[in-house]
């Protein structure tokens, strides 16, 4: 049999775990990235969110380990911290506060750099795994099959092709120019913006201090104002604060100030008083959910498989963006265990890698659609329809997810990537539907006291 040799185009999250997930079933793969890959957990211009908030799920960080065993102990190594959930996180929903139940499920907590350079430099180190720099322009093959790609004009040959370009991909303009029919494009596009920027912690907060996060009540009929603040590596803290269309967050120092002020509660705000500025506030637009589905007819070609941001981009601020694409990319490595490069394959991996997504697109395109002047783009506009009654019990299901810990638990697992949101239909979770057993609704955040005293400006240490 001939060798079998697989491309990733795009060097990031995505590419580099689905180089890991090719390695173990294709003799040489090939990465293909426009930039220079640095050496170390540095910034680099195809991937400007990195500067933003970034949080794993746990649902991807075991995807992660089981394409690259070890790599949520590097990070943590290399000073990534692993919070559990929902324990070590301060969390201000649509519904209320949340309790802190013990943690059923965790999330990892660091700079997309660090993320980034950690998985690259282990995936980028499997045997037969090469990168190729040069920018991918189009597919080469016809509307059956893609059979390589062309990189600043040269044609490579593959096996298989497995997008990875991100929200910038280009797939959908190279399909039809093999004379393919084009991908049916889904967008539900609330019009979020993001403000970023990096502060030392407080003394005595470096570390063991929760992710905190003021979220909008999607349901007011206001433009969405959010917060949350992540502890990274170093003694950081990264502050998001994001706005749907009509509350666009400044990037001005006391514009960023004044708009904590603005959000359902003051906890952010006084955090961001209590801690050190270490960069300007930073913007972010790239944040509506979209989704490319081959078309009514199903018809795609045979040797290529579309992963991550470039197939699905979630609204960043549910933190599901690079865990299902390490799902996915988990997903495609256990079609080829079964499959191998039969024909076939192709199919095969996007119905796997659909599901994975399914998930994480409902429940962010539910919530964002009723932003005010949210735009779609919607195959089946029925689909994110609701009626009185489908509210009530969302309403139901999200408070009582606060305060009870069954419900709590299954929520968790869908939050965190882990589940699909069958999860809230188990017997035990229906069971826990009648509200007995449900702890009292909290009127204020639930902060330990030395949290307390960080939120006052009473440094620990002091
Ligand atoms: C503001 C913001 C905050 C976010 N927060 C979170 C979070 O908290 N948690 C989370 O899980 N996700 C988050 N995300 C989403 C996350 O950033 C993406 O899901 C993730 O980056 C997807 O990885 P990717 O590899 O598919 O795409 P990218 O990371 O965008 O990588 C694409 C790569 O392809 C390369 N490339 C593009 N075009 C070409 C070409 N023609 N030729 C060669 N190379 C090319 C680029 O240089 C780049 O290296 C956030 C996103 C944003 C915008």
């Amino acid at each position: 049999m001939n060798p079998t040799h697989a491309v990733v185009l795009g060097g990031g999250l995505a590419g580099t775990l689905t180089a890991a997930a090719l390695a173990r079933h294709t003799d040489r793969v090939t990465v293909v990235e426009r930039d220079t890959l640095p050496a170390g957990p540095l910034p680099r211009r195809g991937v400007p969110q990195a500067q933003h908030l970034h949080v794993l799920m746990s649902g991807g960080a075991r995807a992660m380990d089981a394409l690259l065993p070890g790599t949520t102990d590097r990070l943590r190594a290399r000073g990534a911290h692993r919070l559990g959930v929902p324990e070590d996180v301060v969390t201000l929903s649509a519904d209320g506060w949340q309790h802190r139940f013990p943690a059923s499920e965790f999330m990892i907590t660091c700079t997309r750099d660090l993320t980034d350079w950690t998985v690259r430099e282990a995936a980028l180190a499997l045997p037969g795994v090469s990168v190729r720099s040069g920018q991918v322009d189009g597919l080469v093959g016809s509307e059956q099959r893609v059979t390589g790609v062309l990189v600043d004009g040269d044609a490579v040959d593959a096996d298989l092709v497995v997008d990875c370009t991100g929200r910038a991909s280009r797939v959908s303009h190279w399909l039809t120019a093999l004379g393919a029919r084009a991908p049916t494009e889904e967008v539900v596009d609330s019009g979020l913006a993001y403000s970023t920027r990096v502060f030392a912690a407080p003394a005595g907060a470096g570390t063991g201090f929760p992710v905190v996060n003021v979220f909008a009540d999607y349901r007011s009929g206001m433009p969405g104002r959010s917060a949350s603040l992540v502890p990274v590596e170093d003694g950081r803290w990264i502050i998001s604060l994001t706005g749907t269309r009509g509350a666009t967050p400044p990037v001005d120092e006391q514009g960023f100030a004044d708009y904590a002020e603005s959000l359902r509660d003051p906890l952010i705000a006084q955090l961001i008083r209590a801690a050190e500025p270490l960069t300007p506030p930073r913007a972010s637009r790239s944040a509506a959910n979209r989704r490319i589905r081959s078309g009514p007819d199903g018809a795609w070609p045979e040797g290529l498989v579309v992963l991550g941001d470039a197939l699905v981009a979630f609204n960043p601020v549910y933190g599901t963006g690079m865990s299902s694409a390490a799902r996915s990319a988990d997903a495609l490595a256990r079609v080829l265990a079964e499959h191998g490069h039969a024909p076939g394959l192709a199919r095969q991996a996007r119905l796997a890698i659909d599901e994975v997504v399914e998930t994480p697109w409902t429940t962010a395109t539910t919530q964002d659609v009723r932003y005010p002047d949210c735009r779609t783009a919607l195959a089946d506009p029925a689909a994110l329809t609701y009626t009185e009654e489908d509210d009530r019990i969302a309403r139901w299901v999200g408070a009582l997810a606060l305060r009870h810990p069954v419900v709590n638990a299954a929520m968790t697992e869908v939050i965190t990537v882990n589940s699909t949101l069958a999860a809230l239909q188990r017997p035990e979770v229906a069971a826990a539907m009648t509200g007995a057993g449900a702890r009292p609704a909290l009127h204020e955040a639930p902060l330990r006291a030395s949290e307390r005293r960080i939120v006052d400006g009473v440094s620990l240490a002091g």
